[in-house]
């Protein structure tokens, strides 16, 4: 019994050492599963991830490479874009030589026009007589062939009727001087009024004057110039009128001061004064009745001018304009 008990015993150790081995090399085993599932999963998962860092790594080439990729395509871009105005440049290139061409056909055109004529040697006076004819002006042109000086004259109608009027300016014309628009009445108020009213002077005269050269004028000076403030509340409609119909204003920028009391050597004085402040001087005078001192005074201008080195030419259709406004 005891033995019995003792072998039963001995025989529950033996059954539960049993059982602890078995446990120990199930879990073992398990463990050891266990360890195994893991490391094929990480390998897988390593095996996984070599592909993404490779990726990731030639993502990184890539975006190396791309950007590379893309510097290159932007260097050939640029060398592309350079292409561009290479491409753009022969473009250039070939509208430059007609550009070119036009501008050198265009250069010669405006010497002949007479505003380059004496330009290349640079200093040129442009004389202007406005508000005539009247009866000095056969003086005048007289004095003017006696001076070798062509001028222009801005024209009105006011000191001879129409008939008169057109013979004197073929005169002028004849004589080589320019004619062109100032006004046929010369009054203010009157031109002033409105757009409409200005250009039906306008129109008279410049009639008067194709009737007298077989040419319209294309440039023409307002009455009290541009800026006058007879004008102020029609300007702006006005000057677009004027600029509609091709037409062409001209201001001056220097003035004999004849109609504010200079006289002689005063007057001399002023003009040779005032062209002297540029090379292109556009000298306002005035042929009108009782200005008499302008005429005498001219030769003694002229002389002056021409010591000082200036020219004389009359003015062109396509002069730049001294304008005030
Ligand atoms: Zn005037």
């Amino acid at each position: 019994m005891h033995k019995k008990n003792k072998h039963t015993y001995s025989h529950r150790k033996k059954k539960a050492s049993l059982h602890r081995t078995a446990a120990f090399l199930t879990a073992v085993v398990m463990i050891l599963a266990a360890l195994v599932c893991g490391a094929a999963i990480y390998i897988h998962h390593l095996s996984g991830r070599p592909k993404t860092v490779i990726h990731a790594l030639n993502n990184e080439n890539e975006s190396k490479g791309p950007t590379q990729k893309l510097k290159q395509p932007s260097r050939a871009d640029r060398i592309h874009s350079q292409a561009g105005p290479d491409i753009s440049a022969p473009q250039a290139v070939t509208e430059k030589p007609e550009h070119e061409k036009t501008a050198g056909l265009q250069k010669p055109e405006k010497e002949n026009t007479g505003d380059g004529k004496d330009q290349p040697q640079g200093k040129t006076v442009y004389i202007t007589f406005d508000d005539g004819p009247c009866s000095t002006t056969p003086q005048l042109l007289d004095v003017l062939d006696e001076c070798d000086v062509k001028a222009t004259f801005f024209v009105t109608a006011q000191f001879m009727n129409d008939r008169e009027l057109v013979e004197q300016m073929k005169e002028i014309h004849r004589r080589g001087h320019k004619l062109a628009v100032h006004s046929y009445t010369h009054d203010y108020n009157q031109i002033y009024s409105s757009v409409s009213a200005f250009v039906e002077d306008y129109q008279k005269m410049d009639n008067l004057i194709a009737e007298a050269t077989g040419t319209h004028s294309k440039i023409f000076r307002f009455p009290g110039g541009s800026n006058t403030g007879y004008n102020s509340a029609i300007r702006s409609e006005l000057l677009q009128e004027v600029k509609n119909r091709g037409l062409i204003y001209h201001d001056w920028n220097a003035y004999d001061g004849d109609c504010d009391g200079y006289t002689g050597e005063k007057l001399i004085e002023r003009a040779v004064t005032e062209c002297s402040y540029t090379d292109r001087s556009v000298l306002l005078m005035h042929n009108i009745p009782g200005k008499e001192t302008v005429i005498e005074s001219l030769p003694e201008i002229i002389r002056q001018l021409r010591e000082a080195g200036y020219s004389f030419d009359i003015m062109s259709d396509d002069m730049k304009p001294i304008q005030f406004v």
